[in-house]
């Protein structure tokens, strides 16, 4: 998405647990492709965790998680195909505007990035009316940014997107999900449900 470039000064906080890295309790250390060290102040990147609601046990569980640096997110985001790209912009500048909202939250002073994950940024509903969801972030070093992220975006929207997005991506996007997260051949992931970042 083509937003306008943000100088940020003082909208940042810590990371908050929610966004550690569930494998090891910690906040993410290193970048899931180049393997920088992330926590060295400075370092720009973004954090994406795909979450599982169980709704009838109040309970969740992380279906993947990753931090990226800017310059292997940038080097991902030229895999998405051109025609994917304009529409998922088309598909977001139709029903959310980005840069008023985080002016809406800074004016009110909202620090809390729970408050800014609390609702599905493109259907407006709360994270435990959805079965998927997943949580964006933005950090540099230890410390998390408030610039369009933090937010959420429910299983709904996520599938909707997901129409939008030519063969040619689908594939990038399904082998990158096999290459990192793992997943043994006969699970073999259909990309149509687990969608990482593509913005
Ligand atoms: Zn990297």
């Amino acid at each position: 998405m083509k937003l306008p470039d943000l100088y940020i000064t003082s909208e940042y906080a810590d990371i908050p647990p929610e966004l550690y890295s569930d494998a090891t309790g910690k906040p993410f250390s290193s970048c899931l492709l180049c393997k920088c060290d992330l926590l060295t102040p400075g370092t720009l990147y973004i954090i994406e965790k795909a979450v599982k609601n169980y709704k009838d046990f109040n309970t969740t569980d992380t279906i993947f998680e990753y931090a990226m640096c800017f310059a292997c997110v940038e080097k991902f985001r030229g895999k998405i195909s051109d025609t994917s790209r304009a529409r998922i912009d088309i598909y977001f500048a139709e029903r959310v505007d980005l840069v008023q909202r985080r002016e809406r939250l800074i004016a009110a002073e909202e620090f809390d990035p729970k408050e800014w994950l609390s609702h599905c940024i493109i259907k407006g509903k709360r994270a435990h009316e959805f079965s998927e969801y997943q949580l964006y972030c933005q950090c540099d070093g230890t410390q998390l940014i408030f610039a369009y992220m933090p937010f959420m975006i429910g299983g709904e929207a996520m599938d909707e997107m997901m129409q939008l997005l030519s063969n040619e991506t689908l594939g990038e996007i399904g082998g990158f999900m096999n290459e990192y997260f793992g997943v043994p051949p006969e699970l073999e992931i259909n990309p149509l449900d687990r969608p990482v970042l593509i913005f």
